[in-house]
């Protein structure tokens, strides 16, 4: 039996025009190849979302490694501003372009490929389980989330799990994720009373008193970092009034924050702290505020032990490389694997992810296919 390429496969997987929610044949072709080498395939399909379940050996199996992916895309934009068809599956010149070269059929080929491969020549004692979503790039409430939902139901397991998304900042090899921070917004009205701005003492102004608020939680030291983590941060995203007239004070304004979260919170803490300071500034003010608070994810972090020894081996074994551990970023869908088994990512230098021409040197790709069968031999040994 030859070795599955995963350089062909993603070029396959790239021809799947995958745009988020769109299957686009991409799961069907990953199930094939499953299928093929053995692996007990289900799509988990939840509210018009395809998902991909796949195990290969017993349920009950005393350990299972974990992969998750995406094979769903963001939009091309003007399909006239490539320089190659971005469903093509081009390769010029050991470059393989096209939407999700990157951000991560190849990630998802590399895992694929390495655990057909690895399953056909020295089967484990043991089973890999795959996951792969079409809808990361979107909501994602029916994605990663809806396949943990069906395994909890249908007692499927993860022992721990890689999550291939590109990690990579310049090399191939030079930073895994073991976490990452939370994100959460808040959207505050201000509510005041309006009246004409010579005789602001009949008024109430609400945008002092929202311009008050923010100065205040924007000048406000959430915490110096921690061990594994940068300063938590609060970014000011807008500011609206949308008052034309230069003679009235107006009734209403409206401001969003976003805080990227760090270890040293969680999104009900931060909640707590902007109610608090929402209700100071009323208090002084009487100027009330709304304040409509909603959490994308909570941070976590999978502290350096095994699992992040055994990742961090391989890397350096294959690249030559000892990998910084990260947990810069944005959010990714091991916020949702981390309640289920300790999470690690990996994967590709991203440079191109998401932007015109996204492309990847097929070298890069059969050495992430190397690193993650690296990883498959160091833990089933
Ligand atoms: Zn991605």
């Amino acid at each position: 039996m030859t070795a599955l390429d995963p350089v062909d496969l993603t070029a396959r997987l790239i021809r799947c025009p995958s745009v988020t929610p769109e299957e686009g044949g991409a799961l069907q072709l990953l199930e094939a190849e499953l299928s093929a080498a053995g692996f007990a395939c289900t799509r988990v399909d939840r509210n018009g979302i395809p998902n991909l379940f796949a195990r290969w050996g017993a349920r009950g199996a005393n350990r299972a490694f974990g992969f998750n992916g995406h094979t769903d895309v963001v939009p091309v934009g003007d399909p006239a501003d490539w320089s190659r068809d971005p469903f093509g599956g081009e390769i010029v010149d050991g470059v393989l372009w096209g939407r999700g070269a990157t951000d991560m059929k190849s990630g998802v080929a590399a895992f694929v490929t390495a655990a057909v491969d690895f399953v056909r020549e020295t089967p484990p004692d043991g089973a890999i389980v795959i996951t792969v979503t079409g809808d990361e790039e979107g909501v994602g409430i029916d994605g990663t989330a809806a396949i943990l939902d069906w395994m909890a139901a249908n007692g499927e397991r993860m022992d721990v799990c890689l999550v291939g998304e590109p990690t990579c900042p310049e090399r191939l090899g030079d930073m895994i994720k073991i976490g990452r921070r939370g994100s959460m917004t808040g959207r505050i009205v201000a509510h005041g009373v309006q009246g004409h701005s010579a005789y602001p003492h009949r008024a109430k102004n609400p945008l002092t008193a929202l311009v008050r608020l923010l100065d205040r939680l924007a000048g406000h030291e959430l915490d110096a970092g921690t061990a594994h983590f940068d300063p938590s941060t609060l970014a000011i995203t807008t500011i609206d009034t949308g008052n034309p007239a230069t003679n009235v004070i107006p009734a209403k304004a409206r401001a969003t924050v976003n805080i990227r979260f760090n270890d040293a919170h969680s999104s009900a803490s931060l909640s707590d702290w902007l109610r608090a300071e929402a209700a100071r500034v009323t208090e002084e003010t009487a100027v009330r505020f709304d304040l409509d608070i909603s959490v994308s994810g909570e941070s976590f972090l999978t502290p350096p032990g095994a699992f992040v020894d055994l990742v961090a081996g391989a890397v350096e074994a294959e690249t030559g490389i000892l990998p910084a551990l990260s947990t810069t970023g944005g959010t990714s869908d091991a916020r949702f694997v981390k309640d289920h088994c300790p999470v690690v990512e990996f994967g590709l230098v991203g440079k191109t992810m998401h932007k015109v021409d996204e492309r990847v040197e097929v070298a890069q790709i059969e050495a992430l296919k190397a690193i993650y069968a690296r990883i498959l031999r160091d833990y089933f040994r």
